[in-house]
């Protein structure tokens, strides 16, 4: 109840407006609010560097909650904040450890029925087992740390497709697709380090293909076409991952220079047990064919939707009817039985 008093004190005094004047005589007139944090000694008893940590927790918390007001951390705050801290710990030490491994599904020629491309998919190799993206990708992305574990992908991703090239020479080489998120699309140094790993890796640029998703049109939109612009003039692809989950305007299509549109797998899987799906994955596969984009289908898991998806036009199709994502030595298993759809 004191500290509520206080804080209500604070906000009075600050809440007189602040006259700022630069040196060109322009002035503006400010009016200061604050968000608090407060800890009471009882509930983090361990140093004054631990009970600073404790207000600031609920400082964020205040801020999220609108700002220009107080919270008082409490227990739930405590527990969550010691989860979350050891979840970043524990993250911090996988990537100065290296312990990523990337694994690699194949993507089907529909006309060939042949492999002729593979997606590169994250894998934490944990002391306690195996770590799927989706439970480190967030966090990853929060922290930045997917900076480094992106980076990583993609080289990795490079330098097997050079060796894949080596052993499982074709007429058509294999071309191979790494996952982005956001947070590295917005870096600015994004497009000269994907320069440098293809020069690097000596692959040709145009056998690598960067998937995006339609949360990237929630970032300021010209920056995301310069940058989209930028990776197509080195000659890499874009695809456009998930398609049909975003909640994003349609309006982006035709101005973003795309190459593919992978139909998100809750479509595929739905398509043959609710007829609004099977329309809509034909109404993607129309859109995308009017775009001038090829349309792949995510998520194939039988016989009978790898049919559907031939009859409707889908180009390319991926899923564990064809295989789970694996490691690299299972990849070359699979692309030296070169199998046939
Ligand atoms: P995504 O890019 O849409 O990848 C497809 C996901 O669907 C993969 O999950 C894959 O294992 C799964 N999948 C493929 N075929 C089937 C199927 O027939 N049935 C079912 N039930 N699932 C199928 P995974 O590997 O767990 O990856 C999940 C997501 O994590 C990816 O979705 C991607 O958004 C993200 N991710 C993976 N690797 C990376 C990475 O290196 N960087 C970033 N930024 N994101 C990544
Ligand atoms: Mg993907
Ligand atoms: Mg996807």
């Amino acid at each position: 109840t004191d500290a509520g008093r206080v804080t209500e004190r604070i906000r009075t005094a600050l809440a007189t407006s602040v006259v700022l004047r630069a040196d060109n005589e322009e002035s503006a007139e400010i009016f200061p609010s604050a968000s608090m944090g407060v800890v009471t000694s009882s509930l983090a008893a361990q140093g004054p560097a631990e009970l600073l940590q404790c207000a600031d927790i609920a400082l964020s918390r205040a801020k999220r909650a609108g700002r220009s007001r107080f919270e008082m951390f409490d227990r739930v705050m405590q527990a969550r904040a010691v989860t979350r801290l050891k979840a970043e710990t524990d993250l911090h030490h996988a990537v100065e450890r290296r312990e990523f491994v990337v694994y690699y599904q194949p993507m089907v020629d529909l006309r060939s029925g042949r492999i002729t491309e593979l997606e590169a998919l994250v894998r934490w190799q944990a002391r306690q087992g195996i770590v799927p993206p989706l439970e480190f990708i967030p966090l990853a992305e929060e922290t930045g740390l997917i900076i480094p574990i992106g980076s990583y992908v993609l080289g990795q991703a490079c330098r097997q497709l050079r060796a894949w090239h080596e052993r499982f020479p074709r007429t058509a080489p294999l071309s191979i697709s790494v996952n982005l998120s956001v947070r590295e699309f917005t870096q600015q140094s994004f497009v000269s380090r994907v320069k440098e790993t293809i020069h690097a890796t000596g692959i040709d640029p145009r056998l690598l293909r960067l998937e995006i998703t339609e949360s990237i049109a929630i970032e300021d939109k010209q920056p995301t076409l310069e940058m989209l612009a930028a990776l197509r003039q080195l000659g890499v692809r874009i695809y456009l991952d998930d398609f049909g989950t975003g909640y994003s305007s349609l309006g982006y299509l035709h101005q973003w220079p795309l190459d593919a549109i992978k139909i998100d797998r809750t479509f595929v899987t739905r398509m043959h047990t609710e007829p609004t799906h099977l329309q809509l994955v034909r109404t993607v596969r129309a859109l995308a064919s009017n775009i001038g984009v090829a349309a792949v289908a995510e998520g194939v898991e039988t016989e009978a939707q790898l049919a559907t998806l031939r009859e409707i036009g889908c180009e390319y199709a991926q899923g564990y009817l064809f295989s789970k994502p694996v490691p690299s030595d299972e990849m070359e298993r699979l692309l030296s039985a070169d199998p046939r759809w």
